[in-house]
């Protein structure tokens, strides 16, 4: 996984018989190596580092902590500090709009945020408006099928603004409805306009991006073309799993300053988690 090399930096902290300068500046170092290798902008890979060797050549240790453990809790706070907020969405009747490019996951990412609010209690459906990607319907719907989760969708209509408007009618008695809307190689003119009607039509309380993370740094640009034609409150990465350069999408949502709802961590519909900030960086650190 990305930013595995994270671990080892503060092993080294941990085995060294002294805390000092020397060390601090090698770590700052290790954790440099670490982000840029997991294709954080570097810009970002600047700003963390720079704050974590300030803090730790010049903070007094804390009492009750060692000069190991007040490194490592610098090192925390500024790699936390560095992904920011994740997005929680509360458990309410609501309406959830996915979008992103054909590819990113969306239809799997459907599904695995339909299972997880189910399994929360919400009564949750999930809407096929992707009419572009002829097999999405029936993958949408077999996912759903397996989980016992109610499906919208109509095979042979191209009108994917008619099939919310008729879904939205259908699926009045729930309270969680995801809708799956269609995605293009690049961000066109035309996916743009059928993104805002999908979202005037829905009128949805998340508009979530979905972005894969094997795209690296090019996520920052895909998520802020994103952000201009349609307005994004929060993103997922999916396939964090595959990759080494999963640090890119993380540093693409900190960079738009749109909030990661959830990352997706493998193929079957139960990889997939909430994006709690403290518990992600704190498995970073082993
Ligand atoms: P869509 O075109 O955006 O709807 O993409 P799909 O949902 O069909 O997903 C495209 C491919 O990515 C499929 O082979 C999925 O199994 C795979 N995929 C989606 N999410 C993940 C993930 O988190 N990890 C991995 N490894 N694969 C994923």
């Amino acid at each position: 996984m990305a930013l595995e090399a994270l671990k080892e930096a503060v092993r080294k902290i941990t085995r060294s018989a002294t805390v000092d300068k020397a060390l601090v500046e090698e770590i700052v170092k290790d954790i440099q190596r670490a982000l840029i290798k997991a294709d954080v902008n570097v810009r970002h890979v600047k700003e963390i580092s720079d704050a974590i060797k300030k803090r730790a050549l010049s903070e007094e240790v804390l009492e009750g902590l060692n000069p190991r453990e007040h490194i490592i809790k610098i090192v925390y706070e500024e790699l936390l500090k560095g992904i920011g907020e994740g997005l929680e969405i509360p458990l309410k009747k609501s309406k959830i709009m996915l979008v992103g490019l054909q590819g990113s996951g969306k239809t799997t990412t459907t599904a695995k945020l339909a299972k997880y609010f189910k399994d929360k209690g919400l009564r949750t459906a999930v809407v096929c408006a992707d009419t572009w990607r002829p097999a999405a319907y029936d993958q949408l719907k077999q996912l759903a099928e397996n989980y016992g989760i109610a499906f919208y969708g109509e095979r042979e209509s191209k009108d994917a603004v008619k099939i919310v408007e008729n879904a939205l009618k259908k699926l009045k008695d729930y309270d969680m409805i995801i809708i799956d809307t269609a995605g293009r190689h690049a961000l066109e003119k035309e996916l743009i306009d059928e993104m805002i009607e999908i979202a005037k039509v829905a009128n949805p309380d998340y508009k979530l991006l979905v972005l894969d993370a094997a795209i690296g740094q090019l996520a920052s640009k895909q998520a802020k073309a994103f952000h201009e034609a349609i307005g994004i409150d929060g993103i997922i990465i999916t396939k964090f799993d595959g990759t080494a350069k999963g640090g890119g999408a993380l540093s693409a949502a900190r960079e738009i300053g749109i909030p990661i709802a959830f990352i997706g961590t493998g193929e079957k519909v139960e990889d997939f988690e909430r994006f709690d900030p403290a518990g992600f960086v704190s498995r970073l650190l082993g």
